[in-house]
């Protein structure tokens, strides 16, 4: 941390301490990540925001974290049960969710880039169109591939990836009709509709 006075000069201000100055020294600051804009896009359903901002800070509570400290049996995905369930692994190796990013793909003629290596730059100017589409996407794909994840393991049922890809199919252009009334110019509404 940077220090709060130097030779008696209060370091945040050359004017002197203030109470906003102190805030700011004392705020914790970390570096902007790359794929904030694509998290926290307006396009995003909350929940899949919340979901994907938790998901791309390792923070979602998956097996391979419970088992070491006792709160399940094994450390078995619970989707497939054939690799440790990782993060890594619910996301883009387990053979269920790959087979719903491919449904996904199949119908939106995107590569859905869920890996955070391959996602473009989100820091700076506004997001094209097409980014606010696949961030709507990406969240949703992520979103459901964790609620079924849950739902595998609270309820031991697991539903298709088809039937999982035409409901995040039915929620993004639920709202990409909902935004088509808004913002879209002429151009962007063709490029929507297609
Ligand atoms: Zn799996």
């Amino acid at each position: 941390m940077k220090p709060a006075y130097i030779d008696d000069q209060w370091s945040e201000d050359p004017k002197g301490y203030s109470i906003r100055s102190g805030y700011e020294w004392l705020r914790p600051k970390h570096a902007l990540q790359s794929w904030k804009n694509f998290v926290w896009n307006k396009w995003n359903y909350p929940k899949h925001a919340m979901i994907s901002w938790i998901t791309m800070n390792n923070g979602l509570k998956v097996k391979d974290k419970l088992y070491p400290i006792g709160c399940c049996p094994d450390n078995r995905c619970c989707i497939c049960d054939t690799a440790v369930e990782t993060q890594s692994h619910l996301f883009f190796e387990c053979l269920y969710s790959r087979q719903i990013i491919a449904a996904v793909e199949t119908w939106c003629g995107f590569k859905v880039d869920v890996s955070m290596s391959a996602l473009p730059n989100g820091i700076g100017p506004k997001p094209a169109l097409k980014q606010d589409v696949h961030s709507l996407i990406w969240t949703a794909c992520l979103y459901f591939i964790w609620t079924q994840r849950n739902n595998a393991r609270i309820n031991l049922q697991l539903i298709g990836p088809d039937n999982v890809a035409v409901t995040i199919r039915e929620e993004v252009k639920r709202k990409i009709r909902a935004r088509l009334s808004k913002e879209p110019t002429q151009n962007d509404r063709v490029w929507l509709r297609k």
